[in-house]
């Protein structure tokens, strides 16, 4: 086990006794400065993913082991300070009055000094380009700048990860675009791994890695080169055809494939 890793092993999951598992069986790993793409049709159990790997959740069987250490009750808190979240909503994820303010409440929760919030409220703003704003009402923001002050709001508590769950999916095309490049400016800067689950043919095409899901199982695993070749099966469970033909135009763009059948 790797120190800078997020692992799931076996890992099975209902929301309740009665209710029909979620999850079946999952392991995969995600390392250090990576990029993870999780695809799959709707239901497939990819936002529960991702509550598991912050402590919102906790599987009935299997474990999930970030940086070395098993979510459980006991270490939400160390493991919520690495896995930083940013939802499709930004509007759900707002508390404070001001930008600066909203920032700063992760901190806070963490119980972090107060010199050191004041520091980190500016980096973190200024990592997104959002240091202009900092006196702002959050709610008058654009969807685009709203979503960069969520991520600023993580990015203070200094995360290892960050998992971004359908999180441009409210953006126009040049909205995810800009997201998207502060992400990866931040990514890069910082050394940071990230999950993307997403239908932003972008983000699939640009990851270090896919992970598709179907019903609930790890179905393929690979670069993005790797499940296009599969895309016939991909349609088979339930990822749509325009999707599909659309990520093989963007795989194309993207110098990945050489040729392209055409898709009935
Ligand atoms: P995805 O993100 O791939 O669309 P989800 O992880 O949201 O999938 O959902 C997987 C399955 O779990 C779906 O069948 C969904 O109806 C069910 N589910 C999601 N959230 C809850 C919940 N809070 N209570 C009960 N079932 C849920």
């Amino acid at each position: 086990m790797e120190k800078n890793q997020i692992e799931f092993r076996n890992v099975s999951f209902r929301y309740h006794d009665e209710a029909p598992w979620v999850l079946r069986d999952v392991s995969f790993k995600i390392d250090a400065d990576e990029w993870v793409a999780i695809i799959g049709h709707n239901g497939s159990g990819k936002s529960t993913i991702a509550k598991l790997m912050n402590g919102l959740l906790f599987p009935q069987e299997g474990e999930i082991l970030v940086s070395g250490q098993k979510v459980e009750p006991d270490t939400i808190w160390d493991v919520r300070k690495q896995v930083g979240m940013v939802f499709q909503n930004p509007d759900n994820q707002f508390v404070g009055t001001t930008v600066r303010d909203d920032v700063a409440f992760g901190m806070e929760n963490h119980g972090m000094p107060r010199e050191l919030m004041v520091e980190r409220i500016r980096e973190s703003l200024q990592a997104v380009s959002m240091t202009d704003y900092e006196r702002q009402e959050p709610h008058r923001l654009s969807g685009g700048q709203k979503q960069r002050v969520a991520i600023a709001s993580v990015l203070a508590v200094s995360p290892k990860y960050i998992i971004l769950d359908e999180a441009t999916a409210m953006l126009d095309p040049k909205g995810r675009k800009e997201i998207m490049q502060t992400i990866r400016d931040v990514q890069g800067a910082r050394n940071l791994s990230l999950i993307t689950i997403t239908h932003d043919l972008q983000e699939v095409t640009q990851a270090d890695r896919v992970i598709v899901m179907n019903n609930g199982e790890v179905w393929m695993e690979g670069t993005p080169r790797d499940i296009f070749s599969e895309k016939d099966r991909l349609i088979d469970i339930g990822l749509d055809t325009p999707f599909i033909s659309k990520l093989a135009d963007e795989l194309m763009n993207a110098g990945l494939t050489i040729s392209r059948e055409p898709l009935n």
